[in-house]
């Protein structure tokens, strides 16, 4: 997580609904009242444990007794007597954190998404690589995924963890138990005096949890004496990314071996962490690095001592025995060894990891976008301390555009598509979109060929049912759930009032939560705030990334403080969370999406999506007024890429809200219990790490 709300931008003051810091009336009143809530809360929770106990003692059989508690009133949609919307709200943002914190009523009962864990017989040991982890370092649904694919895979019986930077801009308040691991002597090219040298960056390894999820964390020693992950926010800091993740792949590998770890499966993520399946095949004996010397050098086979000359697989003949070969061409038919190792005689043989105790991990890399493939010059991979010409062939991770240049360059999401043993996507159709449509642009032809489609699958990704659960989300101002959805209106109620909005339970609300940059289409966001303007909807936005000009623009001009409309360039876990729960719709407008989550967090949240029909939106999205395939149908879809094919879906979307309220109250309820949890993904990843692991 970048960050929480700047003080300065907090979105509550800057419109000025509220101006005091201290408590005012309302806030005493709206405080009491909530006050009145949990003591109601509590009530319901004692006599459901009474009654629990009382069906325990009679054998389970009232069980379905059990009467559900009393919805909240003051929403379109319940009709209890005991929630009174909060009116008018906070002075501040930090009112609202302290008043949040609002028990769920009783969450088994409510929670009817909650789906039985299933526990799998053999445990695997699987490690991730990663560049994000929600809710410490993460920028977008990277860090989400990689978070809630290891808690399911944990609840399944799995040892799952994961190995990522200790960026200075981490939230470490919710890392648990931090402490120094250990410190390695990582290899790793510098340039000195103009030319690539590889020398040892020391390393230290610290390690604690995150959400349960064991965590190590990677950071050179002396901080002082560079700036890798350094800076303010992730992928914003003040280091060269390029050199930074090709140094923790290197790192996290090295980690492994030192901690003498023996996991069955490497999970790498994105180009960040595509390196690492390189340099687990083909990290070489014959080139390795004399650690600690007090002048960095390179213990070649040929005595070459300088990067930038052929590496070990053209520098060292193998002149193995017949016993050797024939053992080692047993090992490679029953390792599943990726094809360039198969192509590379001396790598197999002596390649560290392998002769130095890391025999059993098997490798699935995983894409979650392809926008950033990860382009190095063949100098600049020697930041693992490898050299980069040994990969600049064809067949391995030359970048095929660079053909002719000089110098030809890397492609490290290609590199690590050839080398991983299985890959994956974040949709089915996504996948099928790299591999056969345009999605995996200059790299279609490597993936089209047929060993390597052979590779890949998509795997839906899942929602953290854990941190994504209205019904006990600390962050709303009140919590609801499919069988009790009231409180969703005055989560409506409050976010339109705090933002400086009409309060309005008629108008439709549309919201978007995204990074702005080109594929998510900031241009189609623009263009649906003028619409819901038109059409007396409302429309909130919160974003931030590079292609926010335009929206900045219309924030700051025509819509400056319009009743209906509210623009937050920022980034805001917390926010996010309320208009979430406050949407009636979520828009989701991409030029492509591998999967997308923001689409399943609504339904989750009880809101409807409207969605552009490509990716993983395709995947999860079924129109209300076409779907005519398996599944129900649950939001809005349309095609086209410019403003009047989203208009026929958003305009659908307004009609639906405000001449058939029943019907939108139907579809709302049943999206909140759709299953979009990580049960399902999670046991097609253990399928998968089976078919490629070595017991
Ligand atoms: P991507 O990974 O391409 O950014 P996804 O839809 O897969 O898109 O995941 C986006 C995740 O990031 C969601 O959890 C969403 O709520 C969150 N997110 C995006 N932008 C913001 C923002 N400005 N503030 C808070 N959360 C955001």
């Amino acid at each position: 997580m970048s960050g929480e709300f700047p003080i300065c931008s907090d979105p509550f003051k800057a419109h000025g609904a509220l101006a005091a810091a201290a408590p005012s009336p309302e806030v005493s009143q709206l405080r009491s009242q909530l006050a009145l809530l949990q003591a109601e809360n509590e009530a319901l929770k004692q006599e459901l444990a009474a009654l629990k106990a009382a069906s325990a003692a009679a054998g389970g059989a009232a069980a379905t007794a059990i009467p559900a508690a009393p919805a909240p009133e003051a929403s379109s949609a319940g009709a209890g007597a005991a929630l009174v919307r909060p009116r008018p709200l906070p002075s501040n943002l930090q009112d609202i954190a302290a008043l949040a914190a609002l028990p769920a009523a009783d969450v088994e009962l409510q929670d009817s998404v909650r789906v039985a864990v299933e526990r799998d017989t053999r445990t695997l040991h699987v490690v991730h690589i990663t560049a994000e982890l929600a809710p410490i370092g993460k920028v977008g649904g990277l860090g989400d995924v990689v978070s809630g694919l290891s808690k399911a895979c944990i609840a399944r019986g799995h040892a799952v963890s994961v190995i990522m930077p200790f960026y200075e801009s981490l939230d470490q308040k919710q890392i648990e138990g931090l402490k120094h691991e250990m410190d390695i002597d990582v290899p790793k090219g510098y340039v000195w005096d103009g030319e690539m040298r590889v020398g040892a960056l020391r390393t230290s390894v610290f390690q604690g949890r995150v959400a349960g999820v064991p965590v190590y964390l990677l950071r050179p020693t002396d901080w002082g004496a560079c700036n890798i992950f350094k800076g303010g926010a992730i992928y914003r800091g003040s280091y060269d990314e390029r050199e930074a993740y090709l140094y923790m792949c290197r790192a996290s590998l090295e980690f492994l071996k030192c901690s003498q770890q023996q996991p069955h499966i490497i999970q790498v993520h994105d180009w960040h962490a595509a390196a690492v399946p390189l340099l687990y095949w083909e990290v070489s004996l014959a080139l390795q690095l004399v650690i600690g010397c007090a002048e960095p050098r390179v213990e070649a086979a040929g005595g070459e001592a300088r990067l930038g000359l052929p590496g070990p697989t053209a520098a060292v003949p193998l002149p193995l025995p017949l016993p050797l070969l024939l053992a080692l061409a047993l090992a490679l038919l029953t390792m599943q060894l990726p094809l360039p190792l198969l192509l590379a005689p001396s790598a197999a043989a002596d390649y560290a990891y392998h002769a130095e105790g890391l025999w059993r991990p098997r490798i699935v890399l995983t894409i979650h976008n392809l926008d950033n493939t990860g382009e190095v010059r063949q100098d600049e991979f020697a930041f693992t301390g490898l050299p980069g010409e040994q990969f600049a062939q064809l067949d391995k991770a030359l970048d095929e555009r660079t053909i002719g240049h000089n110098p030809e360059r890397l492609n490290l999401m290609k590199g690590g598509v050839v080398y991983s043993n299985a890959v994956t996507t974040v949709s089915p159709t996504y996948a099928s979109d790299i591999v056969n449509a345009g999605a995996g642009g200059f790299l279609r032809p490597v993936f089209n060929q047929e060993h390597i489609k052979l590779k890949f699958s998509g795997i839906l990704n899942g929602v953290d049912a854990e941190d994504w659960d209205p019904s006990r989300d600390p962050l709303l101002p009140a919590n609801y759930s499919a069988d009790l959805p009231a409180g969703k209106a005055l989560c409506k109620a409050f976010l339109q009032q705090g933002l400086g909005l009409a309060v309005d339970p008629r108008k439709p609300l549309i919201a978007v939560v995204s990074r702005l940059v080109g594929q998510k289409n900031p241009g189609l966001m623009l263009a649906a705030a003028l619409r819901a303007k038109e059409t007396g909807a409302q429309f909130v936005l919160l974003g931030s990334g590079g292609q926010d000009a335009g929206l900045k623009r219309l924030a700051e001009g025509e819509l400056k403080d319009h009743p209906d409309v509210r623009i937050l360039i920022m980034y805001s876990e917390r926010l996010s969370h309320m208009i979430y729960a406050a949407a009636d719709y979520v828009l989701v407008p991409s030029n492509f999406e591998p999967c997308g989550l923001t689409q399943l967090i609504a339904m989750r949240y009880g809101a409807l999506p409207v969605v552009r029909r490509t990716g993983g939106l395709a995947d999860t999205v079924r129109d209300l007024d076409a779907w005519q395939g398996p599944g129900a149908a649950n939001g809005f879809t349309f095609d086209g890429a410019d403003a009047g094919s989203l208009y026929t879906a958003l305009d659908r979307a307004v009609a639906l809200y405000r001449t058939q309220p029943q019907r939108w109250q139907q579809v709302s309820q049943q999206n909140m219990r759709a299953d979009v949890s990580w049960a399902l993904p999670a046991k097609e990843y253990v399928a998968l790490y089976n078919s490629i692991a070595q017991f």
